[in-house]
């Protein structure tokens, strides 16, 4: 049987938030993503998204769609199973742009579960059948981010991600108040969003670990390794990288310079899912457990991370959130829900989006076929 991709559809969606989100480096009011679905020769679709970061990779939704004008042409015709060749073609055609190469290679992934019959977490490994995902808190007042807290826990979650990054002593007194707020049983992890300085980041870490913090992500920009390393070796707490890790290449890089004990996967930063499992297991060997997190993802991306968090061993943590942030839902049915802090997954096929609300998808920027 010959299985071919026959048509791709390029879509821009512009998603609001509940409310401004803001950390250490920004804030935002909405997410503009780039969906994509890719249709084949065979009756199966599937459905992809890039939620583009200007400030991890340099990409737009308007670098996005451009990269997509390269790539999309090429594939057509080709078979969309064969995910390695398919994206070693994009990464031949071009160079960096892992927003863009995310959504082809999530689409790519729903067509593999839809064409296995089966959900997609079990197609790829099937580790565990639902993901507990933390609650991120943007940065605002200690107070008022103890408020958030104590409201996210009351509705069922039982981790957070607290953001800091801002001002040290203030950073200590969040951590200190959200503890005080939700008490012990929580988990409670952090991420500097790279806001420290190294010198800040062992001073605040070594006041937070009273608090049990279990992790503390990105302390310091991503492009000093030297202070990564200096931070990891002084830092009662866990440090794990965000910002600095984007490929399997950087995780090598990372693991052989001994610069952290955890890594955060994302799929806007590592190309998909095919590159983000390669992470994971670059990690595993090295003893590093992963945490998977989003950029701005509606339901679509969200339900790929969620399938790779549940597929792999080695992603032990899940901050998969984004989609819960947003006021807008593109995703009206299927996809991946969250109950009592765990993202559990339906039954269909492939990534199981069931609906997109058309409206907010809109009529399609571009048809490649
Ligand atoms: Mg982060």
């Amino acid at each position: 049987m010959k299985l071919g991709i026959q048509q791709i559809e390029v879509y821009k969606v512009i998603l609001r938030n509940k409310e401004p989100f803001r950390i250490a480096r920004g804030a935002s009011t909405e997410s503009e993503n780039v969906v994509v679905k890719v249709v084949t020769d065979y009756g199966v679709i599937g459905w992809g998204e890039a939620s583009p970061s200007k400030s991890v990779t340099n990409e737009t939704p308007a670098t996005v769609i451009k990269t997509l004008a390269k790539i999309a042409p090429k594939l057509i015709g080709l078979c969309p199973l064969r995910i390695e060749q398919d994206v070693e073609i994009m990464d031949s055609l071009v160079k960096e742009n892992p927003a863009a190469k995310a959504a082809i290679d999530i689409a790519l992934h729903d067509i593999l579960g839809k064409t296995a019959r089966k959900p997609l977490f079990m197609v790829m490994g099937g580790y565990r059948t639902e993901v507990l995902t933390d609650l991120t808190l943007g940065i605002k007042s200690p107070k008022e981010m103890a408020k958030d807290a104590v409201k996210a826990v009351k509705k069922g979650f039982k981790a957070l991600k607290v953001k800091v990054g801002i001002d040290p002593v203030e950073d200590v007194e969040r951590v200190r108040l959200i503890r005080e707020s939700v008490g012990s049983k929580i988990q409670m992890r952090i991420d500097a969003n790279q806001g420290w300085t190294p010198p800040q980041a062992i001073e605040a870490l070594g006041k937070m670990k009273k608090f049990n913090v279990q992790f503390a992500e990105q302390p310091v920009p991503a492009e000093n390794l030297k202070g990564l390393i200096k931070v990891r070796k002084n830092s009662p707490i866990p440090v794990m990288a965000d910002e600095s890790v984007h490929s399997p290449e950087d995780a090598i890089r990372l693991i052989q310079a001994e610069a952290v004990d955890f890594m955060n996967i994302k799929l806007m930063k590592s190309g998909g899912i095919l590159k983000g499992r390669k992470i994971a297991a670059i990690a595993e060997a090295a003893g590093i457990p992963c945490m998977i997190g989003c950029m701005g993802e509606s339901g679509i991306g969200i339900a790929a991370g969620s399938h790779l968090a549940a597929a792999a061993k080695n992603i032990q943590y899940a901050d998969l959130d984004s989609d819960l942030l947003l006021k807008d839902r593109l995703v009206t049915k299927g996809g991946t829900k969250v109950k009592d802090s765990m993202r559990i997954f339906p039954r269909q096929h492939g990534l199981g989006i069931m609906g997109l609300d058309e409206k907010l998808l809109g009529k399609p920027l571009k048809i490649y076929k």
